[in-house]
């Protein structure tokens, strides 16, 4: 098995945690900044019978109008070209502040899985809403709710990556 999986979401949520975290799992291959023309590849994970590419999406320090076209569009490349989409979220951030992602996310051929990071800094009756807040908005999609630098509900991920593929 193998393929692109390709991690996307607002800055800050743990994107490039989580891409580590899933890289650290396995023995594994760091690529640093590494580029192709139509692939940010970051993260090679090779074993007896898979080979996962993962690719973050750059994050940008001070949005403005035209980094923030510009991002999108490269969102739009990272949705196309996946074969699997990780889609992060945190505990902090309002989710309206997804909303721009939403749309193209429905539209996407590859299956989603949402992951809902930073749960160490929250309550469970909260995780509970926002698990439930995900699966409604998007009911194809699996939801998971993890900690990267907990290493919390990581391995699953890489487990359900594996299935897709
Ligand atoms: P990105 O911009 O989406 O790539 O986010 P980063 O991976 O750079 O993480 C942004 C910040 O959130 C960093 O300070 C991380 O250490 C922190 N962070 C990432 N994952 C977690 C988590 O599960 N829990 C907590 N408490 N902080 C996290
Ligand atoms: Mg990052």
């Amino acid at each position: 098995k193998s393929g692109f999986v390709n991690i996307i979401g607002n800055p800050n949520v743990g994107k490039s945690t989580i891409m580590n975290a899933l890289v650290g799992e396995r023995l594994s291959i760091i690529t640093k900044k590494m580029q192709t023309t139509r692939h940010r590849i970051k993260g090679i994970v090779s074993g007896e019978d898979f080979q996962i590419v993962y690719s973050d999406t750059p994050g940008i320090l001070k949005p403005n109008y035209k980094l923030q076209e510009s991002m999108m569009s490269y969102v739009h490349t990272a949705l196309i070209d996946a074969d699997v989409i990780l889609y992060v979220t945190d505990v902090v951030e309002q989710p309206d502040k997804n909303s721009e992602y939403l749309e193209k996310i429905r539209k996407s051929n590859a299956p989603v899985m949402v992951l809902i990071n930073k749960i160490d800094l929250s309550n469970q009756g909260k995780v509970i809403e926002l698990y439930d807040y995900w699966k409604n908005l998007l009911p194809a999609a699996d939801v998971f709710a993890i900690s990267a630098t907990e290493k919390f509900n990581i391995a699953p991920i890489f487990d359900r990556i594996i299935e897709l593929l």
